[in-house]
């Protein structure tokens, strides 16, 4: 039986310091806002959170461990 695994990449918005760092290593998915906090592209609101289902997680992961207080958490 082949299970698929779908990626979920999650952004802790509240806790974002617009630094920029996920925008430089992953512009694919993300983008600085007005707000000067980043934006997960194609996010969809999940009460605080911003989360986007991926096939691949691609860049994501370097942008979670470049993320210096750790507001990206892909699962
Ligand atoms: S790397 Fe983290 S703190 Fe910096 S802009 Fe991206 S989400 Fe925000």
């Amino acid at each position: 039986m082949t299970v698929f695994y779908m990626p979920k990449i999650i952004h802790e918005k509240e806790k974002c310091i617009g630094c920029g760092a996920c925008a430089a290593v992953c512009p694919d998915f993300w983008d600085m806002g007005d707000d000067g906090k980043s934006v997960l592209k194609g996010g969809k609101k999940v009460g605080k959170n911003f989360e986007l289902t991926v096939k691949d997680a691609g860049c994501n992961e370097d942008a979670a461990n470049t993320c210096p207080v750790q507001c990206i958490i892909v699962k």
